[in-house]
């Protein structure tokens, strides 16, 4: 591999100021579980390292008060008119957040009493990530930007060398499709699947700005290019609403249980207010998001989810049968979610 600069920032700031005046193209280093395995298939070929891992202060799990919420931004106008939407629909504000440090490992959000006990969906995402080994290393916002996949583009630099360079890796043409404009590579974290149904917001900071964002927000639908965040942004934090009495069900198909990245995942969430959120996984460039509510005709959702992802030939699975297995998982959540429900 060719040398790099390696940065070992102890504080947030510090890390933003190394981004801000860094010279080479750079990635922030958390757990590494994707990032090198990018990088040993020549598929990261940035020059230097800021590792994130001595930042003591996005290492904690708390409940924090509402200054978060993204439509209480200053910043946005934007966000400001979807404040007066959501209130009038919503007639309330949430009050609390379960506030999760970015480089908590996903061993430690499975672990996390308030995890288990309001979120249980996201503990399942996350053990369902890896191996133990992995789970102990690899962090949530390494998990929610860990790189989008395909059978095409995650090989060795020989393999593409031979088989030929798709659209994510500086080729003129998507191998799944023969298409030259799209790339269809997989969005493929297990926890945002859970945390976007259970309308997680994420904290970003550059050397300039703080924002808050909602957790769907940041997918851009690009294979090439999947996420919106720009490369000296950080993710500080992951925050979950509280009180809302989620009933959620997470599930994931994949070839083996004890290790392997999911061929669909899907979560269905259920919150107080009758409201329901499907958010679908690994069959679109970005997680597929469907709403609904409690009375509304479930075979319709499930048609809307179905019809929204994008599912092409790049995956161990048949695109025929991840397809099919979309409404298996859903109808199975919905028995779940719905069992003892009153309104
Ligand atoms: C064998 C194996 C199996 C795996 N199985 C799964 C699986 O089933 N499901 C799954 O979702 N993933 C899986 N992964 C991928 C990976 O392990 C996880 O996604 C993991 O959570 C990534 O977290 P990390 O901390 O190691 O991220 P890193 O590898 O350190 O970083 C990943 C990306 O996020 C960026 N980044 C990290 N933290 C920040 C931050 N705070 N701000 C801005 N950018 C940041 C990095 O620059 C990099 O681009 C697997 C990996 C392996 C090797």
């Amino acid at each position: 591999m060719a040398e790099i600069e390696y940065f070992k920032p102890n504080t947030v700031s510090e890390a933003l100021k190394i981004a801000e005046t860094s010279k080479h193209p750079f990635r922030f280093l958390a757990g590494g579980t994707d990032l090198f395995v990018n990088r040993f298939q020549g598929n990261d070929k940035s020059e230097n390292l800021i590792d994130l891992t001595f930042i003591e202060e996005l290492k904690k799990i708390e409940i924090v008060e509402d200054r978060f919420h993204p439509f209480n931004s200053p910043n946005s106008q934007k966000n400001k008119n979807s404040n007066t939407k959501e209130a009038k629909i919503t007639g309330e504000r949430i009050l609390t957040y379960l506030k999760i440090g970015a480089l908590v490992s996903l061993e430690e959000v499975t672990r996390h009493p308030t995890v288990r006990n309001e979120f249980p969906a996201l503990e399942n995402s996350c053990r369902s990530v890896g191996t133990p080994v992995i789970r102990k290393t690899a962090t949530l916002a390494g998990n929610i930007l860990c790189e989008n996949r395909c059978i095409f583009f995650n090989q060795s630099d020989w393999w593409r060398t031979a088989a030929g360079h798709c659209l994510k890796c500086e080729g003129d043409i998507c191998i799944a499709t023969g298409g030259k404009k799209a790339c269809f590579s997989k969005f493929v974290s297990d926890s945002a699947v859970a945390l976007i149904s259970m309308n997680a917001l994420i904290e970003i900071a550059s050397s300039s700005e703080k924002r808050v964002e909602k957790l769907e927000n940041i997918f851009s639908g690009n294979g090439v290019k999947p996420r919106l965040i720009k490369n000296n942004e950080l993710i500080l934090s992951v925050l979950l609403p509280m009180g809302e009495n989620f009933r959620a069900s997470f599930k994931k198909l994949r070839l083996r249980e004890s290790l392997d990245f999911a061929s669909l995942s899907t979560c269905v969430s259920l919150n107080k207010r009758g409201e329901i959120k499907i958010v679908l996984g690994s069959v679109d460039p970005a997680p597929v998001v469907v709403s609904g509510k409690i009375n509304a005709v479930t075979k319709e959702l499930v048609k809307e989810c179905v019809k929204k992802a994008r599912i092409v030939e790049n995956d161990v699975f048949s695109r025929k049968y991840r397809k099919e297995m979309i409404p298996v998982f859903l109808n199975k959540s919905f028995t779940e979610i719905f069992s003892n429900w009153k309104t």
